[in-house]
């Protein structure tokens, strides 16, 4: 799943008063909304179980059973095996560990016998990308002391030049709050001009936080510092508890990737630092109060503005460049003459973080090697249970692993803008991807995010009590799954879609609080590696249910339709779009 809660904000944001609201939201944005910045979601969240008003169908066809019996354990664990192992480098958007995934998974699709349904008679459609590093010649310097990069500050995105040079003397503006309502002006007495300006985020004991809220929000503050001529900020105090300074850290410290086609921003912007506590007291080091002594005053209330007679030299690097990555589709023609002009998706990211320039290598193997080996293991099972073509569902299937997901459903956003099968003719998404919760044991639980808007929800809860699984609701609806992960792009264009997910049979909260502890220390690090004890026949049951409910929606009379109450109810492929998540 992808960590933003909207994707396509540079689009939204072109003017300065937003561009300044997404300085300081892309710190949320940059982070996973699992650690309470999910700021800007919608209330549609998804996931929450079919209401039982009808009698699920309990039985499998022994068509079904016969087909779905050719999912292969093995497929699952080797592809999802390699996908993670150093070889790939952890498949990062716009670097070549992710052209070799794309390369190999276009392999596999040949090998099954799919067709090629990318571009220009080939597997692969390739995407053009923007990337940004911090060069390791980046240097901040605070008087004698050198601050580092990644563990010291991080840089907050979007970076709009190469190089960013930048030198003044250091104030300490506390809250950077002005506000004669509140009684209160930070900045009073402060000369801001030319100066490295540090502003605590946080609120003090005793204030109103609603007020407090809108006396410093991302433009107010913004405005009150760089309206007063300063050229840079560094952000104090800004890691919570649910969202330390090491987290925010890990995330802002990474390579960026956004597409080709966003524009960049047509001005620059003074640069903003976020600083941990410890780098804090180094700059704090030899003025009259420690960082610590000056949190504790400014909790109080107190206004402790003051200049803390220190340089600052930021002399910021970033590497910027253009490049490409491809999404890889396959497709298993239908058997009717007419309706194999339309298709059943099954789409799943194969991108991870990829690999930096010190080499920390992200191998994402539960998000989403994992869910790639699924769709693989899908195909396989299609294109051998059905090897003659007249035998085949009478729609197509189509097989597709997308990059950029982890960036904001890129590689999706791009396929739905630029279809290699007619829109209107894609009668459902089935999407996998996840947090690896189907290793936990054998699956007998399963999870349908978006059931309860489309008819899909019915085939979803037939299928899963025909399979002896238990349909639950979702397990962590702050997650807000539903709007993270590919198949909403697809929903964006009105196709009615699914993301499946197993958890094991007995008591829930034990895995759920499996899935949380993983969410905090594997989900997009270093250790979301393929672990020993992961049970595969859990993944395997859940591409039988895939691929069940793939094969009714392809052999129906009609395409699934949106649930006239839902609110993404609306024609395939139609003019006008939602608003983006
Ligand atoms: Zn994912």
């Amino acid at each position: 799943m992808n960590p933003y809660s909207r994707n396509d904000f540079p689009r939204q944001h072109q003017t300065l008063h937003g561009f300044l609201i997404v300085v300081f939201a892309s710190i949320a944005l940059a982070l996973p909304a699992s650690s309470g910045f999910a700021g800007q979601q919608p209330a549609t969240s998804s996931g929450v179980a079919v209401a039982p008003t009808r009698k699920a169908a309990a039985t499998l066809s022994a068509a079904e059973r016969k087909a779905s019996a050719r999912i292969k354990l093995q497929t699952i664990r080797d592809v999802t095996t390699k996908l993670s192992a150093p070889e790939f480098e952890g498949r990062g958007t716009g670097q070549s560990g992710a052209d070799k995934a794309a390369q190999y998974l276009a392999g596999r699709f040949a090998k099954l016998g799919l067709k090629p349904a990318g571009e220009n008679g080939t597997y692969l459609q390739q995407i053009k990308f923007k990337t940004t590093q911090i060069l390791a010649e980046t240097s901040v310097k605070v008087g004698d002391t050198t601050l580092q990069h990644g563990t010291d500050y991080v840089i907050l995105p979007p970076y709009s030049s190469d190089v960013v040079d930048v030198t003044g003397d250091l104030v300490f503006a506390g809250f950077g709050v002005v506000a004669p309502d509140l009684n209160r002006d930070d900045l009073a007495g402060l000369d801001l001009k030319g100066k490295v300006v540090i502003v605590l985020s946080g609120q003090p004991e005793g204030v109103d936080a609603t007020a407090w809220k809108r006396v410093t929000s991302p433009q107010v503050r913004a405005a009150n510092i760089f309206g007063r001529g300063a050229v840079a900020m560094i952000a104090a105090n800004a890691g919570t508890s649910a969202q330390p300074f090491a987290t925010i850290a890990n995330y802002l410290s990474r390579r960026r990737v956004s597409l080709a086609s966003q524009p960049t921003l047509p001005f620059r912007f003074p640069p903003v630092l976020i600083a941990s506590d410890a780098a804090m007291e180094k700059v704090f080091a030899g003025s009259e109060m420690t960082y610590a002594q000056t949190w504790e005053k400014a909790k109080t209330g107190a206004i402790i503005s003051r200049e803390l007679g220190k340089k600052a030299t930021l002399a910021l690097r970033f590497k910027r460049e253009e490049t490409t990555s491809s999404n890889v589709a396959g497709v298993l023609e239908g058997s009717d003459p007419k309706l194999k002009e339309e298709a059943v998706i099954f789409t799943a990211h194969y991108d991870a973080y990829g690999i930096e320039s010190d080499g920390r290598i992200f191998p994402g193997a539960a998000d989403n090697a994992l869910g790639v080996g699924t769709i693989t293991s899908i195909a396989e099972a299609f294109s051998k249970a059905f090897p003659k073509p007249a035998s085949r569902p009478r729609r197509s299937i189509i097989f597709l692993a997308v990059t950029g997901e982890e960036y904001g459903l890129f590689g999706a956003e791009h396929w739905v803008a630029h279809p290699t099968w007619p829109l209107d003719k894609i009668a459902a998404d089935i999407n996998f991807d996840g947090i690896g919760t189907e290793v936990y044991g054998p699956v007998k639980r399963v999870v349908g995010f978006g059931a309860e808007h489309s008819d899909l929800g019915d085939v979803f809860e037939d299928v899963s009590v025909a399979t002896g699984n238990i349909v639950s609701p979702d397990p962590m609806p702050e997650e807000n799954a539903f709007v993270r992960s590919d198949h909403y792009s697809f929903v964006k264009k009105g196709v009615p879609a699914l993301m499946l997910m197993g958890g094991p049979a007995g008591d829930v909260n034990v895995w759920i609080a499996r899935a949380r502890k993983w969410l905090e220390t594997d989900y997009h690090t270093q250790t979301d590696t393929v672990k020993p004890d992961w049970d595969w026949t859990g993944p395997q049951t859940l591409a039988k249910l895939g691929m069940i409910i793939g094969l009714r929606v392809a052999n129906a009379d009609t395409m699934p339709a949106w649930r006239t109450t839902s609110p993404f109810n609306k024609p395939r492929n139609p003019t006008k779009v939602l608003p983006a998540n």
